[in-house]
Order: structure tokens, then sequence, then C-alpha cells
């Protein structure tokens, strides 16, 4: 059930059952090219309806998603396996963040007005934000529409016309999300679809777009940038995470345990800022970990979670919690064993040393390290002590804020598990290992958006600075009115 390449097409999988659930074009350099091109043009059309324009249409879109949610759910589950509740959770959240985006993008992006400075008080100053024009989107499979949406909603809603490639794993999520944009915007393929494997996926890269918007992994994506530099095209990353939870003395830690179980496990743990590693103040280790515990071996895999979607992966999950154990790490729930054909049962490690896989690389299945500390300062060190830098959650009564400021990753959720993914209004990205560059909130718009500053004189001004007219007495004026003004102290 892994991705077969039959000539020129490809076809897709159920990952839970191993049936074929359909097959797709393997889109050539210059089919990626010449949708590149007619994208081109679809943007100027776009450009062309202003933000009203697109946001009626953007409404007709989101409306589509919103009534048609268990059909594409549906294609979701046959796809990714995961269970119908959790397709529609992201498609819930997808078309939270498109409708966001479409309100809010004249107030973001639209003439603003900025403060001249005494020197040039005689101009208006102003900063507007235009499309980039073409943006590629690559995708990854874990969740297949919030993921992706989360560029492409953001493109769309700046302005930008859209080439998206799917993963290989989930195309036909993608070819569904394209033909619902079409039938709510049949006049230009603003969003269009191209399938296919990574060579495709490297194409768009050197197909002549205004920027890339990459999620997955951070391997991948230090090929799509390397790719991308050869035609000076800008990317945003969003790659994987290694995202630490910290649960201090004073946390309540029923809902600790319960952010943990559901961050750790849910999805099969295939989700870029899922729970990973846990860092648990001495005090309360015992009583937490028993607590998780009991949470881990009543959650069900195949019920409550679906199998791995790709098969690779399961690999990667075996190795990190062999490795954990070989270097003196215990299972509590589950363990090597734990890892079957498709599914992997919830994994509970303890003990494992700080330089082991299963704490250092992207495991991004149903596993979680739990590790005691003797105050939050040495949790704060072991947390920030990762090349990754994406999310991460604090569980503390007193001192959430402090800590979740000292937590070097893009975004924080405190006293629940992954809040920040939700809310609309934030921006969402990483550092370091996990990449750079916003999705979501108005950073997420400014990231498909050029500033374009402007400067218009009202008068001529009385002191003419920038002209061969300028004269010695203006340059004393100038040169003694700096110095009272700036001088001081
Ligand atoms: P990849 O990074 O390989 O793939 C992500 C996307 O990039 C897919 O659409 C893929 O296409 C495409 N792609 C692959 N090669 C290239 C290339 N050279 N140029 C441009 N695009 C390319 O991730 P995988 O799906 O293989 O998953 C591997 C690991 O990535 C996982 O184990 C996990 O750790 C991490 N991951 C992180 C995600 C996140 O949300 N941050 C999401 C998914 C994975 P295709 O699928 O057709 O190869």
């Amino acid at each position: 059930m892994t991705t077969v390449l039959t000539g020129e097409t490809f076809e897709s999988f159920n990952p839970a059952t191993g049936e074929a659930v359909g097959t797709y074009p393997v889109h050539t350099a210059e089919q990626v090219e010449a949708a590149v091109a007619k994208a081109r043009e679809a943007a100027a059309w776009w450009d062309s309806l202003g933000f009203a324009g697109r946001a009626e249409r953007l409404a007709a879109w989101r409306s589509a998603l919103a009534k048609r949610m268990p059909e594409l759910g549906r294609i979701i589950t046959e796809e990714t396996g995961k269970p119908a509740g959790d397709a529609q959770l992201e498609l819930v959240l997808a078309i939270e963040h498109l409708a966001w985006a479409a309100k809010h993008a004249r107030k973001v992006l639209g003439p603003q007005r900025r403060s001249p400075g005494l020197l040039l008080s005689n101009q208006a100053a102003s900063v507007e934000y235009q499309p980039l024009g073409v943006v590629g989107v690559i995708g990854p499979w874990n969740y297949p529409v919030y993921t992706p949406l989360g560029s492409v909603s953001y493109a769309l809603a700046a302005g930008n016309a859209v080439v998206f490639k799917p993963s290989e794993f989930t195309p036909g999520v993608g070819k569904w999300l394209v033909e619902s944009f079409a039938e709510a915007v049949p006049e230009h393929p603003v969003l269009q679809l191209v399938t296919g494997l990574g060579d495709t996926g490297a194409a768009l890269t050197k197909a002549g777009v205004d920027k890339i918007a990459f999620t997955g992994s951070a391997a991948t994506g230090k090929k799509v940038m390397a790719s991308a530099a050869e035609t000076l095209t800008p990317v945003v990353i969003e790659a994987g995470g290694k995202d630490p939870l910290l649960v201090d003395a004073d946390a309540d830690l029923d809902a600790a345990a319960d952010a943990t179980a559901w961050g750790a496990f849910s999805n099969a743990g295939q989700t870029c800022a899922g729970v990973e590693r846990v860092y648990v103040h001495e005090r309360v280790y015992d009583e937490f970990v028993a607590k998780v515990v009991a949470k881990a071996e009543d959650v069900d895999a195949g019920e409550q979670y679906g199998p791995m979607t790709m098969p690779a992966q399961l690999d990667i999950v075996r190795r990190h919690i062999e490795d954990a154990l070989a270097a003196g790490g215990r299972a509590l729930v589950g363990g090597a064993g734990a890892v079957g054909d498709r599914y992997v049962k919830p994994t509970v490690l303890v003990d494992v040393p700080e330089d082991c896989s299963a704490v250092r690389e992207e495991t991004f299945g149903p596993t979680v390290t739990i590790a005691r500390v003797a105050d939050m300062d040495e949790a704060i060190d072991k947390a920030n002590d990762s090349a990754y830098g994406l999310g991460s959650t604090v569980f503390s009564k007193a001192r959430g804020m402090e800590l979740a400021r000292r937590l070097r990753t893009g975004q924080t959720a405190i006293n629940a598990p992954l809040s920040f993914a939700g809310i609309a209004s934030l921006p969402f990205g990483g550092r370091g290992e996990s990449g750079f560059g916003r999705i979501h909130g108005p950073e997420g718009l400014r990231e498909f958006a050029r500033p374009k500053a402007i400067a218009r004189q009202r008068f001529t001004a009385p002191i003419a600075l920038t002209s061969f007219a300028r004269s010695k007495k203006t340059e004393a004026i100038v040169g003694r009115l700096i110095a009272k003004l700036h001088g001081k102290g």
C-alpha cells in the first residue's frame, strides 16, 4: 500500500485496508509550468475583484465546504484512515480559518496611513499590501485539509492565485478541494491542482511562482528552499516539531494528563504540533504518570485514531521506541510490540535518556516520553534543548504566562492542548528546524502579500532637503533642529 507509479499515473490507498482508492496523473514539469502560466492570468482577475469581491466568492466556497463536510470527511477518512470525528474536526478548523482570512483581509492588507515624521511633514505616507501573484502550496497528508488551507485560504484572501500540490497520499482530498472551489468560483482557475510525487513538488518550486508555502519534513523543506533559491523565490516553511508539554507542581493534573493523551495519541500522533515530550515537576510526577497511564490504557487504536497514514513511518516509530528501551527507558504502556502492520498502540515511555532519538527526533507516532524535573527552570532548559521549535504546552496555575514566554517555540498553549491552532487570529509557525514564516492571523495574510509604501507630497516643503537648490542656511537650520530634537541626554 505504498504509492505505486504506473507510467504517468499513481494510485492512492486506504491505509486502514491497503485498498487502492484512486488513480491520479503524475504531472510533469511542463504541465506544472502550464498551470502556473494559467494561474498568472487568473491572478490578475482575482486581484481586480478587490477585497469585497473576493470575500463574496470565498464565502460561497466556505458555505459549500460547510454544507458538504460529510462528503469531504469521507475522502479524508478513506485516504488517511482517521475517524470521521477527527476528519470533521480538521474541517471545522479549516472553515473557521477561511472565514477569518476572508473577513479580515481588507483591514490587515488595505491602505494604512503612516506618520511621515517632522522633517517630511509635507508628505502623506501610506502602506498597502499587494498580492504576490501566484503562490505554490505543497501540502502534507496528516491534516490534508486544515494544513494546506492554512496557506491556501490566506493566500487567496490576500489576492493571489494558488497552484496546490497535495501529498501523494491524499490527492483525492486535494482534488475535491480544488473542484469545489471551481464550482464556487467558475470564472477563472484561481485555485489549481497538480498531482504527483516529490518530483512534481520539486517542479513547482522551479516553475516561476512568487512564493512557495511548504508543509512537511524539515529535510524536504531544506530541498524546497535550496531549489527555490535558484530563482530567489521566497518560501514559508512549516516543518515538524518535537513539542514539549510542561507540568508544574500546581497544575491541574487531570487536565494535564488528558491534554498529554490527546496531544500525543490523537491522529495516531501524526500532528506536527503534537505532544512528544513531557517534563513534570518531581512533586507531582508519580501522580501525573499514573493518570497518563490510565488514560493511555483506555485509548483504542482503530476506534479513537486511525492507522499510520504513511507506511514507512512505522519503522521510524519502532526505531524510536527500541532506542529508548535499549538505553534504559521503560514502556509503561505499549512498547516495541505496540507497532503493528498498520496501527500503533499508545506508548508511554519513562526514564528515557535525553539524547535518545525518542526525545530528539520527530517521531510522528502515538508515543510520548515523560521525564521528571526538579523545577520548572530545568523543564524549560530541557524543553528548549531541541533543534525544533514549533509548539509547546504549559500546565501551571500560577506561572503559565511566564513559562510560556520562556519556551523557544512559535506558539504555546496554556492549560489546554493545541488551542493556538484553532484560533484563527493567531499566527502559526516555527523556528529552527521547524521552519520559518507564519500562516494564520494577520501575519499569515501578510506572508502572502508585498508591502507597497507610497509617499505623496501634499505641498512644497519650506526646507528643501533633496534638491541641488538646498542652501547652506537650510543645512545649518536642519543640523540645529536635529541636534535639539535628538541630542538631549
Ligand atoms: P515530505 O516532507 O517528504 O513531504 C511533504 C510534501 O512535500 C509532500 O507533498 C511531498 O510530496 C512533497 N515533496 C517531497 N519531495 C519534494 C521535493 N523534493 N520538492 C518539493 N516537494 C517535495 O514528508 P512526508 O510526507 O514524506 O513525511 C515525512 C516526515 O515528515 C514525517 O515522518 C513527519 O516527520 C514529517 N511531516 C511533518 C508534517 C508537518 O505537519 N510538519 C506533515 C507531514 C510530514 P509527496 O508526498 O508526493 O512525496
